[in-house]
């Protein structure tokens, strides 16, 4: 670094995007800083056994795989800064961060993968049960429903695609749809129609969620009649949508109308020089822990090459 002051790379989040791209940078020799955000290992924190993530034949908890990711990028020298960025002034050759609404950062680059939040509904016992019967995501904790019926929340294409991805292991999927239409394209809805493991209640929503310390049922409220009926469901997966941790960017760089970050296809590029994107902050198509590492390497490698073109390292 030429200016001891000035970060070479500064990374802003800690899922598998950031501390994927904090161990390229910290091994190319770039010193990386990582800011965690308000929630240190991201969305993986919260769910229990992963078991897609290649390398861990046995499957691993979330918490415990991101620690593990966490103890990667420390080793190779990046610096781990608990905290959340509030705000950012992204362009120059040199970026502003603030960290925590006080301290000011500088860098050269800065990479982002802050994530997307999982929305919920808000109802009593949903994060009570986190983990133990509800989820947010199906291709996640699906596989622990094989042979159970589970009720899965939403109209949108997440929620079609997710209902048919359940079927092939519950033995019967109730889908709660809160209006007499979905949102979702055709043919997604098609293929849940015509899906003789999938029941559409529509005109549903979810009164409550039964159980002590683990889900054994709901409630569901028809919302023309006011009817209350139990379905008897070990596993509820709520599928009404995702919002991208980017309001801080807001107005620098370019994002679609959801908020997901814009990047050059195939790269991690902002519309601004020197900032990358990477992770489900620019991604709500996959979405997964390994395609979200994958991503932070790209960042990670397009930083060390525009400090390499600029000769700023
Ligand atoms: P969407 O915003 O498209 O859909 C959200 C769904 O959840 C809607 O049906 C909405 O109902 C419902 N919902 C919202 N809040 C509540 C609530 N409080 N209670 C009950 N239901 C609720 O989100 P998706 O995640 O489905 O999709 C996001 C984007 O990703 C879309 O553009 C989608 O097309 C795309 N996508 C594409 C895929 C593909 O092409 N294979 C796969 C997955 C996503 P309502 O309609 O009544 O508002």
């Amino acid at each position: 670094m030429s200016n001891s002051n000035i970060l070479d790379v500064a990374i802003i989040g800690s899922g598998p995007a950031g501390y994927t791209a904090a161990i390229y940078a910290a091994r190319a020799g770039l010193n990386p800083t990582l800011f965690t955000g308000a929630q240190p290992g991201g969305q993986l924190t919260i769910t229990t056994d992963v078991e897609n993530y290649p390398g861990y034949p046995e499957g691993i908890m979330g918490p415990q795989m991101m620690t593990d990711f966490m103890n990667q990028a420390k080793r190779f020298g990046t610096e781990i800064r608990f905290g959340s960025v509030t705000s950012v002034e992204l362009h120059g050759d040199v970026k502003k961060l603030i960290l925590d609404e006080k301290e000011e950062i500088l860098a050269r680059t800065v990479i982002i993968s802050t994530g997307a939040s999982a929305k919920w509904l808000g109802i009593e016992n949903e994060q009570k049960f986190n983990g133990h019967g509800v989820s947010a995501c199906a291709v996640c904790d699906g596989f622990f429903y094989r042979g159970q019926q589970v009720a899965i929340v939403g109209g949108g294409d997440t929620a079609c695609e997710e209902a048919s991805y359940l079927s092939k292991l519950a033995s019967k999927v109730y889908m709660l749809v809160r209006g007499n239409s979905m949102r979702a394209s055709q043919i997604m809805q098609k293929r849940v129609l015509n899906n003789p493991n999938i029941e559409v209640l529509w005109n549903s929503e979810t009164a409550e969620l039964l159980g002590d310390t683990m889900l054994t049922g709901i409630k569901v409220r028809n919302r023309e009649t006011n009817a209350i009926s139990q379905l008897d469901v070990t596993g509820f997966f709520v599928a009404i949508g995702h919002k991208p941790n980017t309001d801080i960017f807001a107005g620098q760089l370019d994002m679609d109308e959801a908020g997901y970050l814009k990047t050059v296809p195939g790269r991690s590029y902002t519309n601004i020089e020197g900032v990358f994107a990477c992770g489900d902050a620019q991604d709500n198509i996959y979405r997964q822990a390994v395609t979200a590492a994958g991503t932070g390497c790209m960042a990670a490698l397009d930083a060390e090459r525009y400090l390499a073109e600029k000769e700023l390292v």
